[in-house]
């Protein structure tokens, strides 16, 4: 039976750095975001139930998914964004029970940075990965050279804060250091898990 280790935390928090790090150490990561955005093109009949409430302007020829627009239709109307995620969760969830069946390994690990938010209940361990806002900020904007701090505030404003994350974590994997301390207590852990 394995075991699977969520991987969350806000927004430039690290979580992509850690999610590499354990591909790169040979563990199995699955990205929710990018298997959502996958299913939200590929699967015919997901693709369908959005057009029905969002319309066709979501998607350039009905299949390549405009993220800018859904973003934009979600972003201040909290009973869309329901909507979406009441239809795209369960479809992700789907998926990864069939991804992770097809797993040997017995540590698997899901990059989900709504873990908390939606209560995934496929996590046994929930990691925070966490670093102070301002850091944040800056390695975003180290990141993304197009956005402007601005972007980064609102997009924070729109995530459960930092202190209820730090409070609903199995487990918190600090990353205001190096990237070299950050592999070092991801070591750490991965030597406690095995
Ligand atoms: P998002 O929420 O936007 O998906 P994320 O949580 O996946 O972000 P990353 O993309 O992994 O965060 O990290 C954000 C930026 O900070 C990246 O450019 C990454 O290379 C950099 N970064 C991550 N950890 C460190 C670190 N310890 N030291 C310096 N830079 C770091």
């Amino acid at each position: 039976m394995s075991q699977v280790i969520c991987i969350t935390g806000g927004i430039g928090s690290g979580k992509s750095t850690v999610c590499r790090y354990l591909e790169e150490r040979g563990y199995p990561v699955y990205y929710s975001d990018i298997r959502a955005k996958a299913l939200m093109e590929g699967d015919y009949q997901l693709r369908e139930q959005l057009i029905t409430v969002f319309g066709t302007t979501i998607y350039t020829d009905r299949e390549v998914l405009n993220r800018t627009e859904l973003a934009r239709r979600i972003f201040n109307d909290s009973n869309l964004k329901h909507s979406l995620e009441s239809i795209v969760h369960p479809r992700v969830h789907e998926d990864f029970v069939q991804w992770s069946k097809d797993q040997t390994s017995r540590l698997l690990f899901k990059e989900s940075p709504l873990a908390l938010e939606i209560d995934d209940q496929s996590c046994q361990t929930i990691v925070v990965v966490h670093a102070e806002a301002e850091l944040r900020i800056s390695r975003v904007l180290g990141r993304n050279s197009n956005w402007t701090r601005e972007d980064v505030e609102a997009r924070m404003r729109n995530q459960i804060s930092d202190e209820q994350r730090l409070r609903l974590a199995h487990q918190v994997l600090d990353n205001s250091g190096t990237p070299d301390e950050l592999q070092e207590k991801l070591d750490q852990l991965l030597t406690k898990w095995s």
